[in-house]
C-alpha cells in the first residue's frame, strides 16, 4: 500500500466537517453518534469503544460495532493501551496486494482496517466450514479490531505474526456465539497442536483456517489463558521464523490478514 494512503481514513473523516446530515451535530471526530441519522457512507461511532464504521450498509453496523466491542471486552483483562481511534472501513473490495480470498485485513503501520462488505461476506456462502452469518461477520471484525489492539502493547517492537494470529483467533473463537463457534470446531475436528512451538508462522502460513481453529484448542488448554496470551504478545512464546541470515535491516511490518477456508 503506498504511503501516501496511510492516513487517507481519518483525512476523509475530518474532511466530512459536519458528518451527519440532518442537522445532527459532528462529534470531535466528525462522525455521527449510534443510534442518530443514517447516511450512507458516513462513519459512525461504535458505542463504548474508540471505533467507529464506515459502511454503505446500516444492516452491517451493529455486528461490526458488536465484533469491536467483543474485542475490546476480551482483551480487557490484560489492560491494553489506550487505541488511537480505529475507523473500521467495510469496503467493496479489499486492496489488491492481499491474497485473493482475504475477508479482512489490519495494516500496522498504516492503522487501517478494512473488513469486506457484508453481502459480499456473506457470498463466500461458507467460512472455517459453516455457514456464513451475521455472527460469523461479527467474528472477523473481532479478530481484526484485535490485531489493532495488540498492535498497542507492541508499540513498534516485531512480533512474529503467527504470535498476532494466534491472540486473535483466540479472541475470535472465545466472543464468538456458541453456536456457531461449535459448528465450527465440528467442522474441523483435527485442527489442534501438541506442542507450543507449533505455533509457528510456517504453520500459520501452510493453513490459516487450521491454525486459527487449533489456536483456540490450543489455549483452551492453559491452565492461565489470559497470562498465556501476555506470554504470547511479549514474545516469549512464537520465535520470529529466521530464514535466512541475521540482517541489520529492520522487518517490513506484514500486513495482518484473515482468509476464508481454501474449501470454499
Ligand atoms: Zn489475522
Amino acid at each position: 500500500m503506498r504511503q501516501e494512503n496511510a492516513s487517507w481514513g481519518w483525512r476523509r473523516v475530518r474532511r466530512m466537517g459536519p458528518a451527519c446530515r440532518a442537522g445532527v451535530a459532528a462529534l470531535a471526530w466528525g462522525v455521527c453518534l449510534p443510534g442518530q441519522v443514517w447516511a450512507a457512507g458516513e462513519p459512525v461511532l461504535c458505542a463504548g469503544v474508540p471505533a467507529a464504521v464506515q459502511t454503505r450498509q446500516p444492516q452491517a453496523l451493529e455486528p461490526a460495532c458488536a465484533g469491536a466491542r467483543d474485542a475490546f471486552a476480551f482483551l480487557a483483562p490484560l489492560h491494553p493501551p489506550p487505541l488511537r481511534p480505529l475507523l473500521i472501513e467495510l469496503v467493496a473490495q479489499l486492496p489488491p496486494d492481499l491474497q485473493r480470498d482475504a475477508v479482512g485485513f489490519y495494516a500496522p503501520r498504516l492503522h487501517r482496517l478494512m473488513v469486506l462488505e457484508l453481502p459480499t461476506f456473506m457470498v463466500h456462502r461458507r467460512w472455517f466450514g459453516v455457514p456464513t452469518s451475521l455472527a460469523m461477520y461479527r467474528s472477523v471484525v473481532a479478530h481484526e479490531v484485535v490485531h489493532a489492539l495488540v498492535n498497542t502493547y507492541l508499540n513498534g517492537r516485531y512480533l512474529a505474526n503467527a504470535g498476532h494470529e494466534y491472540v486473535a483467533y483466540v479472541a475470535m473463537f472465545a466472543t464468538m456465539e456458541a453456536v456457531t463457534r461449535q459448528a465450527v470446531m465440528a467442522a474441523m475436528p483435527d485442527a489442534s497442536f501438541s506442542f507450543d512451538s507449533e505455533i509457528n508462522d510456517m504453520r500459520y502460513a501452510l493453513d490459516p483456517m487450521s491454525f486459527g481453529v487449533a489456536s483456540y484448542r490450543h489455549w483452551l488448554r492453559q491452565p492461565d489463558g489470559m497470562q498465556f496470551l501476555r506470554r504470547v504478545i511479549e514474545g516469549s512464546v512464537v520465535p520470529e521464523l529466521q530464514l535466512g541470515p541475521p540482517n541489520d535491516e529492520p522487518e517490513p511490518t506484514p500486513v495482518r490478514r484473515l482468509t476464508r477456508s481454501p474449501s470454499v
